[in-house]
């Protein structure tokens, strides 16, 4: 880690969350920081993460992830008032994101996963170096597989660039607790990806309860954050068999 670029980086990250609205300490901001240098140390073996300039990575994945908390504060769910007595899930974690950051801010508890394993080994090494692997756990696993063995668990899904939003609905649905929220963040989308979404959202026993548009500094573009609840029993079995979401869509 470079000493002397921790100092700025954290006062970048501070600042450029005040602007959302979202006040983080210093440890808070020293983790997100170190968690950063873990991920481009690592990614010198491991392929994590394309943005490997600092200042670039604080805004494009620090600044990114917690527009999470901000779309959780902003759904007005009932659930998103006691952050720390939920369970979150990280549905295609990565290097991490956008679960680590969202943890450190929020200190909810949660389970990061994803289908490569070289990836998650080195997200397990990264939350024992940040002293966060009694909150956190990490599994390499598919969202199907695990919704055979931890059904209606959480109460909150997460998810960043993985996949079209109806197959983030049709994942999410059979892992999320009545009254549970996904929420995805999409850089890009297109109209109709988003009332076929609704559609099958209402398959899979889900509603959009909240849509927000949010520019990320540094002229790095801006994301729409989606929240869908799971109101209802879905009307097909889920999960269905790995690859089937993506290779036979709703
Ligand atoms: N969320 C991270 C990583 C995005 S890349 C970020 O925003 O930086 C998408 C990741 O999702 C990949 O690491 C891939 O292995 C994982 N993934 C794709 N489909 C998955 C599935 N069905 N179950 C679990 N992980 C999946």
């Amino acid at each position: 880690m470079v000493q002397s670029q921790i100092a700025p980086l954290m006062e970048l990250l501070v600042c450029q969350a005040d602007t959302f609205g979202l006040s983080l300490s210093s440890d808070e901001a020293l983790l997100m920081v170190k968690h950063l240098f873990m991920v481009i140390e690592k990614n010198r073996q491991v392929n994590l993460t394309k943005i490997t300039d600092p200042h670039d990575a604080i805004v494009r994945h620090y600044i990114d992830s917690l527009l999470f908390v901000k779309a959780l504060e902003e759904s007005h769910c009932p659930s998103a008032c006691s952050l720390d007595s939920l369970q979150f899930l990280d549905l295609g974690t990565g290097a991490g994101f956008p679960g680590i950051p969202f943890s450190i801010v929020t200190k909810m508890g949660g389970l990061l996963i994803d289908s490569t394993t070289k990836k998650t080994r080195a997200v397990q090494d990264f939350l024992v170096d940040l002293g966060l692997n009694s909150r956190i756990s990490v599994m390499s696993i598919r969202a199907e597989d695990l919704a055979l063995c931890r059904a209606t668990s959480f109460d909150l899904v997460l998810v960043r660039a993985v996949a079209k939003l109806s197959i983030l609905i049709e994942y999410a649905s059979p892992l999320l607790k009545p009254n549970g929220l996904l929420i995805s963040s999409k850089a890009h989308i297109e109209a109709d990806e988003v009332v076929h979404a609704e559609k099958v959202a209402q398959l899979c026993g889900m509603k959009l309860v909240s849509r927000g548009t949010y520019d990320l500094p540094r002229a790095s573009g801006h994301r729409e954050l989606f929240c869908f609840m799971k109101t209802a029993h879905a009307s097909l079995d889920l999960p269905r068999k790995p690859g089937m979401a993506v290779h036979r869509p709703l």
